[in-house]
């Protein structure tokens, strides 16, 4: 499953003409790997495990390009790293955060996205950064 991911990523940098290059390729897996958020810390130490010369700048500029062309997604309110299903592309985000076991669900809804929009807009507020996270238990640590 990942293996088709990362040849979808490959095909859409092949597309538009920027380098992935091998520590990218790196980081983005290990993103993948990880079920729920993971932390640059944590990727760091994951990385490591590869390559022992890996360093904090290593991760932030491969974190960068991997947001940059929407691979990945950042949580802000846990300051960490999220896989992307649907990656490729710019589109509406709200995420559900378990408290619990770190599963973080995607929603990609437009109307949530563009009723909090038209809200900014009445009130004549300029949104330069938008960022809709939600914390709470999961139906799976609310029910087991
Ligand atoms: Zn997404
Ligand atoms: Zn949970």
């Amino acid at each position: 499953m990942h293996t088709a991911l990362l040849q979808r990523a490959i095909d859409i940098c092949l597309q538009k003409k920027i380098r992935f290059t091998a520590i990218r390729q790196r980081v983005f897996l290990l993103v993948l790997d990880q079920e729920g958020a993971i932390s640059a810390y944590d990727l760091l130490e994951k990385l490591k495990e590869h390559d022992s010369s890996a360093k904090p700048p290593t991760i932030y500029r491969a974190l960068d390009f991997l947001l940059e062309h929407h691979f990945i997604h950042r949580i802000e309110s846990l300051n960490a790293y999220l896989k992307c299903e649907h990656f490729g592309c710019e589109h509406p985000m709200q995420l559900l955060i378990c408290e619990k076991c770190k599963r973080v669900i995607e929603l990609s809804d437009p109307v949530i996205d563009n009723a909090f929009s038209d809200q900014a807009l009445q009130s004549g507020f300029k949104i330069t950064n938008k960022v809709l996270e939600a914390h709470g238990i999961c139906h799976n640590c609310l029910y087991n």
